[in-house]
């Protein structure tokens, strides 16, 4: 079955769509992963914003697609998932919302404005629909917004990361995090088009690796991973550049700190709006003026975050006075403040923080987490992720503290190495 993300990929580049479907590339599922459980957080709170619908669920391709056809002849009602399918093309549609003239399509999505590439999404999914003679009258993007501050806990459980089955927003919890815009206008000018460019992926498909000219389309929206393939001069990942600091015979303690974030589309912490970062793990290699070295660390044990123990114990190590080394200085910078401003009578001690930061140099993110107990392309969000994912085995459970506190450890050891420039 095709998708119409396969349709996107295949319009952004059909050299990279060919080759991620034939020689897919190691971080790929690790992505795929990752969007899924957004498309799961979005899916959620829509329902919530349009409550008592049905929902149509499983994977079974026939199943999902008979349940539409007889949700669809009954009462009309609001219809989650709703599946079509047309020359082997499977669309899922967000919302359907029946109305006099005809059902209103809403296909959320994690961007925080409409840009082509999601008029074109909405288009494949309208056309596709429209071949199960549905009557679509109006078709509405929703998407994200980024002003919407999350400031109600009422009927909210705490978001797991695990999946949408942990994550229940209560009826209005969320209104105003969905910007709702009507795109029928530009969606219909796209509908003749769509039959077109699926015959075009069927094609490239079915051929050998096609030839695609590097291009812009290379670096946008991000550095396209077979880069090193089509300009063998380029390398997809920098490597790190040794940058010596100097920091005088005085400067000790010396405190080589590493925080590790994970990041929620949908806010769950009062105050918070969507894509804030929360820091679940920090690790310190501290270094004395006698050469010797110890290492300390916290982790996060839940779904709650920052934790007030997390906060006390980053004071306890770092406020006796030593330089603070890290890799990216602006990245600890502001997540030091998000954690002040979140823990306001903390905010003057973190705040004493920020002038210590020594920056050494923004390296590659999403390094794996550890070859022994996790897939090589794991991130530590996705470890943070299963990690307190409460359906997660305890053994598992165990594993993945190891390998998250490990590879803090190494991080603290990098930023040694980086530091003396080796
Ligand atoms: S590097 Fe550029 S041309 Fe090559 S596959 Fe990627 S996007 Fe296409």
């Amino acid at each position: 079955m095709t998708s119409p993300t396969d349709i996107l990929d295949h319009r952004h580049c059909p050299r990279r769509y060919w080759l991620q479907r034939y020689q897919p590339d190691p971080g790929l599922e690790a992505r795929a992963n990752q969007r899924r459980m957004q498309d799961a957080q979005l899916a959620a709170v829509l329902r919530g914003l349009h409550p008592g619908g049905r929902r149509i669920e499983g994977d079974d391709i026939q199943h999902i697609l008979d349940d539409t056809y007889r949700a669809l002849r009954r009462k009309p009602r609001p219809l989650y998932q709703a599946a079509f399918a047309h020359r082997h093309l499977l669309v899922r549609a967000d919302l359907l919302l029946p109305g006099l003239f005809g059902y209103t399509l809403i296909m959320a999505t994690t961007a925080s404005r409409i840009r082509k590439a999601q008029v074109k999404a909405a288009a494949i999914q309208a056309w596709v629909i429209a071949q199960a003679d549905v009557l679509l009258d109006r078709i509405v993007i929703a998407h994200i917004n980024d002003g919407f501050r999350f400031l109600n806990r009422t009927d909210q459980r705490v978001f797991a990361g695990g999946g949408e089955e942990a994550f229940c927003p209560g009826e209005g919890v969320y209104a105003g995090l969905l910007a709702h815009v009507d795109v029928t206008r530009q969606v219909r000018k796209r509908l003749p088009r769509v039959a077109e460019w699926l015959n075009a992926v069927h094609t490239t498909l079915a051929g050998d690796e096609p030839i695609s000219a590097p291009g812009r389309q290379c670096n946008q929206p991000d550095p396209c991973p077979f880069l090193s393939r089509c300009q063998p001069e380029i390398s997809n990942h920098p490597a790190i550049t040794p940058n010596p600091v100097e920091l005088g015979e005085a400067s000790y303690p010396r405190y080589y700190l590493h925080i590790q974030t994970t990041q929620s589309l949908v806010p769950t912490v009062l105050g918070t709006g969507p894509r804030c970062h929360f820091p679940f793990l920090w690790s310190c290699r501290i270094e004395e003026a006698d050469g010797s070295q110890h290492h300390t660390a916290f982790l996060t044990q839940d779904n709650t975050f920052p934790t007030r123990e997390f906060a006390d114990t980053l004071l306890e190590t770092l406020e006796p006075p030593g330089p603070i080394l890290v890799e990216d200085r602006d990245f600890v910078h502001y997540r030091l403040l998000d954690l002040g401003i979140l823990m306001s009578d903390l905010f003057p001690r973190i705040e004493a923080l920020i002038p210590r930061l020594v920056g050494l140099g923004q390296t590659t993110d999403a390094r794996p987490v550890d070859k022994l107990e996790l897939p090589e392309t794991y991130s530590a969000r996705a470890g943070f992720a299963e990690y307190i994912d409460p359906k997660t085995p305890a053994d598992r459970c165990q594993a993945l503290r190891r390998s998250l506190l490990e590879q803090g450890e190494r991080e603290g050891l990098r930023l040694v190495e980086l530091a003396k420039g080796r």
